[in-house]
């Protein structure tokens, strides 16, 4: 079944095109048309500074430039571990320039996560916030994790304006001894030069973007130059975007929803991406209000905080036109309360990493219906090319109406994890159909009208106001408390983040731990997002005879 054979979707996208014919053939391509036609234009905004197009094109040359006169060669990996900072467009371009694979990391990373990041992608070099390798990166490269090149830079770079509330307390630190390249002068040294051409296949690996998927340790999404161009055109055509869109890159670049929706949607457009290096709600309205974005996209927690934002109202969101919110559940109430203060809707969209972000999406112009009995608001319909289909648990297709596991195939699902057969295979079965399929992880249904609804999860991944959590990462390191036995990590009800970490935790015979020490000392060694925010004490985690961890019992009495 292909969209084209559902006649009752096309009256939710009216006037839109069923399918859509890729633009480019590569992302690098993408780019590179971008340039030719605005090389004048604004790609990036950065407080007070700017950066052309074809500034940007002469950056990224200067980068890739720099890589391949280091011995960079075509495939090798790059990982980026910075915040929304333009540096973090230029490395993904100038990677792109010299042949290589983006890998994006998250930059609340601890040393742990940092250190099975590159160890996994295998990553070459390093682009690294100053202020992340002197509190993380330095620790994890001293145990050789294979990195040959390291090049630092500071959030202050590309940004003219010295504004004391953006960047709090970023004395930069002294690297001097340090055996690290500050970007600034690689990019100096190689001004002028440019890399030889380069050209991708469609089926190319464009970025790595690490998620836990359904079944466990962070995998790199293999996200290829053909589902890249694929998702940006989609984003522009589905949301019927213009020649004079103002991106606001409010999502975290690191996750696909920034990367796609914010770097790529811009360049697709050839237009500008405005940014700010870490999202804190009042200087996100200041920053609305100063260069008029016409359109983002993030998770729903951060338009509840922009709501919230003391300095916000009608007239400073006014040129938003297009806002669109993924990678978590939207409460129907949030929606409602947005419009009544913006006069602006909120669309719904789903998807996953492994689906180069989105699957599915609410027509513009249209809201989504609710299911009456969870109350949960649609996630709208496929999009282009999409085959979504409702399996139980023997791989047998449902009908309308039945609950089941969203499974999704389609232009923008990924070429699987990056080094990691078994996995791939077991989430990506390629079936009946003629393309892989996802298996999302995902429970939900679709109604006799076509909206799909999400339902409940048969993955044990928690969903923090979209931050995922995969439980196991939390106990792995609970387990290594001295004074814990047994621990159990689930996601509860939380108010602003829609779910929040619990964990469940028996302690060894004589030991003595409490709740408040066990929380500090996951703390210390995992991104903010992750750690237990709540740590519940038992005499036994209740498991099943064969010694599996019983999740649903755990969840199931936080609900009672
Ligand atoms: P990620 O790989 O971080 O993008 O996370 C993907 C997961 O986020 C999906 O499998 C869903 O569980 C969840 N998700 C994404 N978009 C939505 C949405 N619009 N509504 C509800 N859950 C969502």
């Amino acid at each position: 079944m292909s969209y084209a054979d559902r006649p009752w979707l096309a009256r939710y996208a009216e006037g839109q095109p069923h399918d859509i014919t890729p633009d480019f053939p590569d992302a690098l391509s993408m780019f590179r048309a971008a340039v030719a036609r605005n090389p004048d234009g604004d790609a990036i905004r950065y407080f007070d500074g700017a950066l052309t197009y074809r500034e940007l094109d002469e950056l990224t040359d200067a980068f890739a430039a720099g890589l391949l006169a280091g011995g960079f060669t075509a495939g090798e990996r790059v990982a980026m571990y910075l915040q929304n900072v333009p540096q973090f467009v230029l490395g993904l371009v100038g990677t792109w320039k010299a042949g290589g694979v983006a890998v994006s990391v998250n930059p609340m990373n601890r040393e742990r996560e940092l250190e099975l990041l590159l160890r996994d992608s295998g990553s070459s070099v390093l682009v690294c916030l100053e202020s992340l390798y002197d509190g993380v990166a330095r620790t994890v490269l001293a145990g050789q994790p294979g990195v040959r090149t390291v090049l630092t830079t500071s959030e202050r770079e590309f940004q003219t304006r010295d504004d004391p509330r953006a960047l709090p307390g970023t004395a930069r630190p002294d690297l001097s001894g340090d055996d690290v390249t500050d970007l600034g002068a690689f990019l100096g040294t190689h001004r002028g030069s440019t890399p030889p051409p380069v050209s991708f296949a469609a089926g190319d690996t464009a970025f790595l973007t690490y998620t836990s998927g359904t079944t466990g340790p962070p995998k790199g999404a293999m996200n290829t130059h053909g589902n890249v161009v694929f998702t940006s055109q989609a984003y522009a055509t589905w949301c019927g975007l213009g020649d004079d869109e103002v991106v606001l890159g409010i999502a975290p670049l690191f996750h696909i929803t920034g990367l796609i929706a914010h770097v790529t949607l811009a360049q697709y457009l050839a237009a500008p991406l405005v940014l700010f290096h870490r999202f804190e709600p009042s200087l996100g309205v200041d920053v609305i209000r100063e260069h008029r974005p016409t359109l983002t996209v993030g998770a729903i927690t951060v338009f509840i905080a922009l709501m919230n934002a003391p300095n916000a109202d009608r007239e400073a969101l006014a040129s938003l036109r297009t806002i669109c919110s993924g990678g978590a559940p939207i409460p129907p109430s949030t929606v409602t309360a947005f419009h009544e203060a913006f006069g602006l809707w909120i669309h719904n969209i789903y998807g996953l990493t492994e689906t180069t972000s989105p699957s599915h999406a609410t027509p513009i112009g249209t809201q989504g219906p609710v299911d009456s009995a969870s109350g949960a608001l649609s996630v709208g319909v496929p999009i282009y090319g999409t085959v979504v289909r409702i399996l139980d648990d023997d791989g047998a297709e449902l009908p309308p109406g039945e609950i089941g596991e969203i499974c999704t195939s389609g232009p923008q699902v990924v070429a699987g994890y990056w080094g990691k057969p078994e996995e791939t295979a077991h989430a990506f079965p390629t079936g009946e159909l003629a393309q892989p399929e996802l298996r999302t992880g995902d429970v939900g249904y679709m109604d006799a009208d076509g909206w799909f609804y999400i339902v409940d999860r048969k993955k044990d991944q928690i969903n923090a106001g979209g931050y995922k959590v995969w439980p196991r990462e939390v106990e792995d390191v609970l387990y290594e408390h001295p004074a814990v036995r047994e621990a159990a990590v689930v996601g509860v009800a939380d108010e602003y983040r829609g779910e929040t970490v619990k964990a469940f935790v028996s302690l060894r015979a004589g030991a003595s731990a409490t709740p408040e020490e066990l929380i500090a000392f996951t703390r210390e060694r995992m991104a903010a997002y992750k750690y237990p925010r709540q740590v519940e004490l038992l005499d036994e985690v209740p498991k099943t005879v064969t010694g599996k961890v019983l999740r649903r019992e755990l969840r199931a009495r936080e609900q009672t």
